[in-house]
């Protein structure tokens, strides 16, 4: 086994995986038929050809470099803090806005009430929005866009039976 890092970064841990069977009603059980994906590109990013070993269709999937992936995970990250921050702000104004003594007008002005919804949705959504980024730089390996390649040659998105599996 190989400890340098370098030689294992350039083998994407996601796996390209035909689903063989799928098994029981109250157990799921899956079996896959797994194969390591191409090797990352030196630099950028390069669409690979992959042919499935257990029936033989084709596929494409893009692998991006070390460095263009790092540099989306760094991208993820900073867009997860922003959007929890921002939803920090949104929350801080909502509740700055609703707690102040507004007048001896006990129903809520129409212009809060339209200001709760401008804040409200997003305070919902983007905490769950930067959460996911968070997630996803934490897992991102750097692999797009799987492609099924039909009969007359065009890519097609719909691969069923084959997914790309996300490394634990
Ligand atoms: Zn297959």
């Amino acid at each position: 086994m190989a400890f340098g890092s370098s030689i294992v970064m350039d083998q994407p841990r996601t796996m390209f995986a035909h689903v063989l069977s799928v098994q029981g009603v109250a157990v799921m059980v899956t079996n896959h038929r797994v194969q390591p994906l191409p090797l990352r590109p030196a630099e950028g990013s390069s669409t690979g050809k992959l042919v499935c070993q257990a029936c033989g269709r084709q596929f494409l999937v893009t692998v991006h470099s070390r460095t263009r992936t790092t540099a989306k995970r760094v991208r993820y990250f900073v867009l997860g803090l922003a959007g929890l921050a921002l939803a920090a702000l949104l929350l801080w104004l909502t509740f700055d806005v609703a707690m102040q003594p507004d007048g001896s007008d006990p129903d809520m002005d129409p212009d809060i009430a339209s200001w709760f919804v401008y804040t409200g949705i997003p305070g919902v959504l983007l905490p769950l929005l930067g959460l996911g980024y968070l997630i996803n730089a934490r897992t991102y390996d750097g692999v797009d866009k799987l492609r099924r390649i039909d009969e007359d040659g065009t890519a097609s998105i719909r691969t069923a039976g084959h997914k790309l599996l996300p490394s634990r």
